[in-house]
């Protein structure tokens, strides 16, 4: 279904707190006049997420409280979009559930993964979680801001993930200052440009 209207779904994920919440906030204020996008945000418990999305302008925010289960699966992609217009829709956010492990295996109707970390966890992360690495097209290093308040290394972290995975598009950010998130748009925005068969804008 995405695929025939050419919406680029994206399927975000992390360990809990790595602030995927807080990347589409940003993202949503951002480009939310530019670019037509429908967020699924999927919590364990709650609707904090997708209230703090509507809160930022998010105009199609569809909550998956998932009553404990660990991830989101293509059903429940499916539910939450039946009864929204995606005439207009060029852009999906799906936020998976905190988890690195099991969301991995998953697919979700997604064109790519995007993995985050954030620099107040350890920078052995790719290692660790190898499967995750492996099927992300993206990498969202978060909290940049942090920087030398821990042994979080940036050429560490961004060696592990080349070990994993070679072909990752790397983005070095603070969702907190608003450094380094100018590539992130104009990537997304190319992405978008893209599935639809357009050429990206040149920089
Ligand atoms: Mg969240
Ligand atoms: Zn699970």
């Amino acid at each position: 279904m995405l695929a025939e209207r050419k919406i680029l779904a994206l399927n975000l994920v992390s360990s809990p707190g790595s602030g995927k919440t807080s990347l589409l906030e940003r993202t949503l204020k951002a480009l939310g006049e530019r670019v037509n996008m429908v967020l699924i945000a999927g919590d364990v418990q709650t609707e904090n997420d997708a209230q703090r999305l509507i809160k930022a302008g998010g105009r199609i925010v569809r909550p998956i409280v998932t009553g404990g289960a660990c991830h989101l699966d293509a059903r429940m992609i499916t539910k939450a979009l039946e009864d929204i217009d995606l005439s207009a829709a060029e852009l999906l956010f799906i936020e998976n559930v905190g988890n690195l492990v099991c969301p991995s295996s998953y697919d979700l109707g997604e064109d790519m993964k995007v993995v985050l970390i954030s620099t107040t966890e350890g920078d052995d992360k790719p290692l660790k979680y190898p499967s995750m690495f492996r099927r992300s097209s993206a990498f969202v290093i978060n909290k940049i801001d942090l920087l030398g308040q821990s042994d979080f290394e940036l050429a560490r972290v961004k060696d592990n993930a080349r070990q994993i995975n070679g072909t990752l598009t790397t983005f070095e950010l603070s969702c907190r200052t608003g450094e380094g998130l100018n590539g992130w748009y104009q990537w997304l925005e190319d992405q978008v440009a893209l599935k639809k068969g357009r050429p990206p804008k040149q920089p």
